[in-house]
């Protein structure tokens, strides 16, 4: 999941991307409304982090830029303590949540996390996929309460796929989603995650679109609509680079 975090306090900021990323989230930074406009505006992003006070062009200005530029991301708003009228202004304006300074943290972590699911149209922490359990909050899969092991990425990347289950996903918006900007747009990365990860929850899970993308169906998946071909196991190779080696968050 891709955020953008508009903070002008370099401190706040700094501790914030490491937090951020930590929870595995990609994170690109605007320090200035202006800065952020164009971010925001150019970019995809699963949430936004806006705070209101900020140099050049200030928060509430910059949200409602996007609003009207019909930007749909989840905003969390971040206020300084007791502006109650910001705030207000703030969830007029299109915010769909507010943290007042000083937060703690694991608070953000949760809302951001909440935000980003009821996005995607999901209340509860848990999604499933047939007897596969993807526990958001958690980050942990299992099937029938057996824990499947998945490294970070191969985990981000299913709970993508799953919190947008039924709708093909293309390569180029999984990059865009999951991979920092440094990424090597050409590489196989996504095409090796997505094979292995057949490989410990079924081929069937994940289905192909030739030349569309990738697709977690709404319903029940028989072996007819698995693609056997991208699960071999020739799909890794040793000259394959390994997922796990980028830093994507
Ligand atoms: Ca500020």
């Amino acid at each position: 999941m891709k955020l953008l975090l508009v903070e002008d306090s370099a401190e706040l900021r700094a501790s914030l991307v490491r937090s951020l990323g930590a929870a595995g989230y990609v994170v690109e930074e605007a320090d200035n409304g202006e800065d952020a406009a164009h971010l925001g505006s150019t970019g995809e992003y699963d949430a936004i982090i806006l705070d209101l006070g900020l140099p050049v062009i200030d928060g509430l200005t910059v949200m409602s830029a996007w609003r009207e530029e019909g930007i749909s991301a989840p905003i969390l708003v971040l206020t300084a303590r007791g502006s109650w009228r910001e705030k207000v202004q703030g969830l007029r304006l299109g915010a769909d949540d507010y943290l007042t300074k000083p937060f703690r943290t694991e608070e953000l972590l949760a809302r951001i996390e909440a935000l980003i699911r009821r996005s995607k149209g999901h209340s509860a922490t848990q999604v499933r996929l047939g007897d596969l359990e993807i526990d958001l909050s958690q980050r942990v899969l299992s099937r029938h309460g057996i824990e499947i092991s998945l490294t970070a990425n191969e985990f981000r990347t299913l709970a993508y796929l799953a919190l947008n289950k039924g709708r093909v996903i293309s390569q180029m918006e999984l990059t865009e989603h999951l991979y920092d900007q440094d990424f090597e747009r050409d590489s196989n990365v996504i095409e090796v995650t997505v094979a292995r990860l057949r490989r410990k929850v079924g081929a069937g899970v994940i289905v192909t679109r030739r030349g569309h993308g990738y697709l977690v169906p709404t319903d029940h998946v028989g072996p007819e609509d698995a693609s056997p071909e991208d699960a071999s196991p020739e799909d890794i190779g040793p000259d394959n680079i390994d997922p796990d080696d980028i830093r994507g968050g």
